[in-house]
């Protein structure tokens, strides 16, 4: 094992450096991936020099999602202290089903999600978990709200039309989880939003009214904490009052945005996230942690165990249920997601995570100001958003995206809302300052002057 450490380290090595020096590694057309890289496998298996070798290969041409050229999802960057945390958990190696094989670590995992209901206001009856992912977090709400409707469904399965309510610019993990829930895709009602993307707390109200006349059974609603394309927040408190109205579950899927709960300059954006029933966040989108870090917490402690216990005397054989996660989880063995949040948040404290989410605002400040004073650009975002997007001249988003990834200039990718397409430039990674953010327009500059006449002659 000491060797394959000091081989890891000598890879990080090559990793930091490749990163500076090229931050957009040259794509690979899919066609010819096989013939370009080494990936086959075979009977006997090489020598460590000969691995070395291929993996530095790989790594080379691996995107660069930490380097400063990298805008193009809802995560990107590396903080230190997050990393170590995840690497100490693969070293670690425990499964966090049971105090007996995780032991602390089922401590830290309870102590992250203990914080985290304390800090948006949940009573003391709240509880949570680490899911696979956001869409799994979504997954695992619709499941408690269709629970908590109708306890016999766990054991009888549906036997009512049972109705969900999610905006248009939703995450679409709330359609493909009503597929998977049993629930039904045509079972969900898309709500309009206004013109800044934001959900229509009046329409949602008529929507369910509709639908009780038509004798479905609505029983969920979903409120976004960022948007997936605009960065939108949904107004918490408005569609809290119509959930309590009609008794129905309120999830916030606060997966991309949800970290503004750790900042009392944004924190207003959720503010009435304490009348939800459930809340999810990705700590590896805010709060730049490796990939994933998922977290689902609820009201309803008593709901979280009804809809996700199961015995199993095979598994459970020591401790009670409180530190026997796998007694409130979607999974059954499942990886150390807590140990990188945790590290990250012992070592900077709740302050140093205020500062990383206000950092991201403050980037996109200077991006859209950036926008707002070059002619040739035109805004299609809005304030308190980390989602900047944008045109440049009459050049077609879509196709600037392209050319500037297959060209290995920068990493962004395009948007659409109300039939606008538009470069959608995400400002999530917190290490990047100032001049990465304008380097990134006098890039996108460049380059069109060089490549994008040729293309739009074409
Ligand atoms: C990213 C995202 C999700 C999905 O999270 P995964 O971890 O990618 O599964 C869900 N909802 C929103 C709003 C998101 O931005």
């Amino acid at each position: 094992m000491e060797n394959d450490i000091a081989l890891f380290s000598e890879l990080c090595d090559e990793l930091l450096r490749t990163e500076r020096n090229q931050p957009v590694a040259d794509p690979i057309p899919t066609s010819q991936l096989y013939n370009q890289l080494d990936l086959s496998l075979h009977d006997e298996g090489l020598l460590d020099n000969d691995l070395k070798n291929t993996l530095k290969e790989i790594i080379k041409n691996t995107p660069k999602t930490a380097s400063k050229s990298f805008f193009n999802q809802l995560f990107g960057g590396r903080i230190g202290k997050a990393t170590l945390g995840d690497l100490l958990a693969v070293m670690l190696n425990n499964s966090m089903y049971t105090y007996k094989v995780a032991g602390p670590q089922v401590g830290i995992e309870k102590q992250v999600l203990k914080s985290i209901c304390s800090l948006i206001g949940y009573s003391d009856d709240s509880d949570g978990t680490f899911a696979p992912g956001g869409s799994m977090s979504n997954m695992m709400a619709i499941i408690m709200a269709r629970d908590a409707k109708n306890e016999l469904i766990r054991s009888a399965g549906l036997s009512t039309k049972m109705t969900l309510y999610t905006s248009a610019e939703s995450h679409y993990s709330i359609s493909k989880n009503a597929a998977l829930t049993g629930i039904g895709k045509q079972q969900v009602r898309e709500v309009k939003t206004n013109e800044k993307g934001e959900m229509l707390a009046e329409h949602l109200e008529q929507l369910i009214q509709k639908d009780i006349e038509d004798g479905y059974q609505p029983f969920f609603v979903n409120a976004t904490a960022g948007t997936t394309v605009l960065g939108a927040f949904d107004d918490i408190e408005a569609i809290s009052k119509v959930c309590e109205k009609h008794n129905l579950w309120l999830h916030v899927d606060g997966a991309y945005c949800g970290g503004v709960i750790f900042s009392s300059n944004y924190k207003h954006l959720v503010k009435g996230l304490e009348h939800s029933d459930s809340f999810s966040v990705n700590a590896h989108k805010m709060l730049g942690t490796p990939l994933s870090c998922s977290i689902i917490v609820t009201q309803h402690k008593a709901q979280l165990h009804h809809s996700f216990s199961n015995e199993a005397d095979y598994l459970y054989q020591t401790d009670g249920d409180d530190f026997n996660l796998g007694k409130i989880s979607l999974q059954c063995g499942r990886r150390n997601d807590a140990l990188k949040i945790w590290t990250l948040w012992k070592s900077v404290g709740t302050n140093g995570l205020e500062n990383i989410v206000n950092k991201q605002f403050e980037m996109a400040r200077i991006a859209r100001e950036y926008i707002n004073s070059h002619k040739d650009y035109r805004l299609y975002s809005f304030e308190d958003s980390i989602s900047v997007c944008f045109t440049y001249k009459d050049i077609p988003s879509k196709e600037l995206c392209t050319a500037l990834y297959k060209n290995s200039e920068l990493m962004v990718g395009f948007g659409k809302f109300n039939n606008n397409e538009f470069i959608r430039m995400v400002t999530i990674n917190s290490v990047l300052e100032k001049e990465d953010v304008l380097n990134f327009f006098k890039t996108l500059e460049s380059f069109a002057a060089k490549e994008m006449s040729k293309i739009n002659a074409s």
